[in-house]
């Protein structure tokens, strides 16, 4: 998953980065609100982490920019200011949650999976796909109480699929969402597609795999 980090605080910033690395998210990152907005609206995040504080301008108007041109990515503000006002205005403008500076990595990172199963309707850390279940936590899949060893990518790809189930994802979509970069045509269909056959062949191993369609010349869904 792809995350934008907007904070000027370097040492910050960076520290945010290299944890979520290697949380196996993909990050960029920005110091300022002008650079900020150009990368939110030009790539395709599935968080924004938000300083409210920056250099150029307020990062409640990188927000409401970035609302205005129907950004889908969830906003997480990073704030010192513990003005009620400020939090209320931010809420307003569709911001998905707060933290309130300093805070841990591991509770930014708990907010970040909560807002994930809020916006995909999860009860819990645990996803079931037909017999499959695909712990987000630890990051393990198991079919009937057998545990199917994935690589990192291969389980990001169940996971992003089964989030958005019911709907095809295009292989673009699963390049940006997975790599964080669009990679040339040809390279990039081939690669998904191995990438694919593999994760089938270990699920289908262990139980039906017919709900993960291909969807010709487009991409895959999970249809549950
Ligand atoms: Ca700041």
């Amino acid at each position: 998953m792809n995350v934008l980090i907007v904070e000027d605080e370097r040492s910050l910033s960076h520290e945010m980065e290299i944890y979520l690395t290697k949380q196996n998210f993909n990050c960029d990152v920005a110091f300022n609100g002008k650079s900020g907005t150009d990368m939110v609206l030009s790539n395709e995040y599935d968080f924004v982490l938000l300083d409210l504080g920056l250099p150029d301008m307020d990062g409640l108007e990188l927000l409401r920019e970035a609302k205005k041109k129907k950004c889908e990515a969830a906003f997480i503000i990073l704030t010192a200011r513990s003005e009620v006002e400020d939090k209320i205005k931010g809420l307003d403008l569709g911001a998905d949650d707060y933290i309130g500076k300093p805070f841990s990595l591991a509770e930014l990172q708990a907010r970040m999976q909560a807002i994930l199963r809020r916006k995909h309707g999860l009860k819990s850390n645990v996803m079931q796909i037909a017999d499959y279940e695909i712990n987000i936590s630890n990051r393990t899949v198991h079919c009937n109480g057998n545990l199917i060893n994935l690589t990192k990518k291969e389980f990001d790809l169940l996971h992003y699929l089964g989030l958005h189930k019911n709907r095809v994802l295009t292989r673009t979509q699963l390049t940006e969402h997975i790599w964080g970069d669009v990679l040339d045509d040809d390279y990039e269909s081939n690669y998904i597609d191995v990438h694919i056959k593999n994760l089938r062949k270990k699920l289908s191993a262990q139980g039906s795999v017919d709900w993960f369609e291909t969807v010709r010349g487009v991409g895959y869904r999970v249809n549950l």
